[in-house]
């Protein structure tokens, strides 16, 4: 979500005359797009100012800005404490040329105003990806849940859906710039919903956007995230079933497995409710790729929750997960109403526990994939190994494979329900190609072309 927000501002700041460089030495601004999630994502950016207040040593009429999260969290501190030139939070992008300009020495600019309507939607974002395959499209800001751990709601104010119309729009433009893969964004796109202001038979859901979007092209691919198992409905997933080009693939942040954490992290479901979504998913989408998130020592886990957590990873048997220690932030209804009770080295040892058996769940899942055939997108070399590229298939695994097909080789694979793909010759980003699994480790399927 910085990142796409970072290229909505890059696209305010060009209308209004400036240009990107990549070279910090020649930037007569300097912004850096901060996030607050976690403790240890602000504690970066305090290196990041110092290395920017370096630059402006040398160059006095230099502007460092910070926006995003932390700017809307911390406000005028980060004038007086930390000399910045200019604060803006995530609503107030579109005065960033006006604040910029009213800069003088001695004069720093702060906008940090939240927006019950500002979702940016007639502004066309100047991408910033590498490779021109994969795009990022917000379909909405802000959260109205109130998770107790999470800053969030705090940092993007209210929830605000997207005009539908907009985000066909933004959807079509980037496919006819030759991208392959759209990611809508949002805290919880499963409570996407537009009011239509004339007439309520306008109104769209998550699951009737998804589709809209779909049919643009079946050569074009749609993600999205994130989902909120309280959220997910089943016309949501019967539409992924519907169309080969969503892809099959949920992020579904569990946080905890056990009752008693969830009820007090307030997400609203129990594990019951969750694993019931999973059978959901697997009983109408049965090769769904399934992730999650995971919270370990939030305030007053003890070994049988964290057991609990454990459980309930095993049973999904999730393919990939990200995992963090509980971090605190200040003014979320945990830090107000419970303590910090968990000691750090718990949580650290709690949080190897979940990677350790997280790595295992991938590579079985990952096992469970040999001999079978995967639409994959082709994202660009591998890392790796330059002979070789990678892309994702629709499951969101990464797969590498090798550069060419034989010569002479022309796959035969019947991809007739798939339109644009390769078969033959030289692999180019951007392909479609059809990768047959042949082995693996826990992060990648290692493939061959068919
Ligand atoms: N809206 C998404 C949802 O509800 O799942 C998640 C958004 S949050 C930016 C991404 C992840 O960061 C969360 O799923 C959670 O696991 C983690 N997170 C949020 N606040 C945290 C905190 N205070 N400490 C540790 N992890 C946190
Ligand atoms: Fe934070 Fe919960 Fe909203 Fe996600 S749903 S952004 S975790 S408050």
């Amino acid at each position: 979500m910085n990142v796409n927000d970072t290229e909505v501002i890059f696209s305010i700041l060009e209308k209004a005359g400036y240009g990107r460089t990549e070279n910090i030495e020649e930037a007569s601004v300097i912004l850096a797009n901060t996030c607050s999630v976690r403790d240890n994502a602000e504690q970066r950016i305090w290196g990041r100012i110092d290395q920017f207040k370096a630059v402006r040593k040398n160059r006095e009429n230099v502007i460092i800005g910070i926006v995003g999260c932390m700017a809307e969290r911390l406000k005028d501190s980060l004038l007086e404490k930390h000399d910045v030139d200019l604060v803006a939070g995530p609503d107030s992008y579109r005065t960033l040329p006006l604040m910029i300009g009213n800069i003088t020495p001695g004069h720093p600019q702060i906008n940090v105003l939240l927006s019950k309507e500002e979702t940016y939607d007639d502004i066309v974002p100047v991408r910033t990806d590498k490779n021109g395959v994969s795009a990022f499209i917000s379909i909405m800001r802000g959260c109205n849940n109130a998770c107790s751990y999470c800053v969030v709601p705090y940092t993007r104010g209210r929830e605000r859906s997207r005009d539908p119309k907009t985000i066909l729009k933004e959807a079509r433009d980037v496919f006819d710039k030759g991208y392959k893969e759209i990611t809508l964004l949002g805290q919880n796109v499963d409570s996407y919903f537009w009011n239509d202001p004339e007439t309520s038979d306008n109104n769209v859901n998550f699951a009737q956007l998804l589709e809209m979007v779909a049919k643009i092209d079946p050569t074009l691919r749609i993600r999205f995230s994130t989902s909120h198992p309280k959220d997910i409905s089943d016309e949501v997933i019967y539409t992924m079933a519907m169309y080969e080009n969503i892809c099959k693939h949920i992020h579904l942040p569990v946080q905890s497995g056990s009752d008693r954490i969830l009820e007090k992290m307030r997400r609203r479901y129990t594990r019951e409710w969750y694993l019931e979504r999973v059978e959901k998913i697997r009983e109408v989408i049965p090769d769904c790729g399934i992730t999650t998130d995971v919270i370990s020592g939030f305030c007053s886990e003890t070994e049988e929750d964290h057991r609990q957590t454990l459980s309930l990873m095993e049973n999904v048997g999730f393919d990939f997960a990200y995992m963090f220690q509980y971090s605190e932030r200040p003014g979320t209804l945990a830090a107000r109403n419970y303590p910090d009770d968990v000691p750090p080295e718990i949580k650290t040892r709690r949080l190897n526990e979940i990677i350790e058996l997280q790595g295992r769940l991938s590579l079985k899942s990952n096992e469970n994939d040999i001999g079978k055939k995967m639409k994959v997108l082709v994202e660009g070399p591998s890392k790796k190994n330059p002979d070789e590229m990678c892309g994702r298939a629709s499951n969101n695994k990464m797969c590498v494979f090798p550069r060419k097909f034989p010569d002479g080789y022309v796959s035969t694979t019947d991809t007739e329900e798939m339109p644009g793909i390769r078969k033959s010759g030289e692999i180019r980003i951007g392909d479609y190609i059809i990768a047959e699994v042949t082995s693996c480790t826990s992060a990648t399927l290692i493939c061959k072309l068919i």
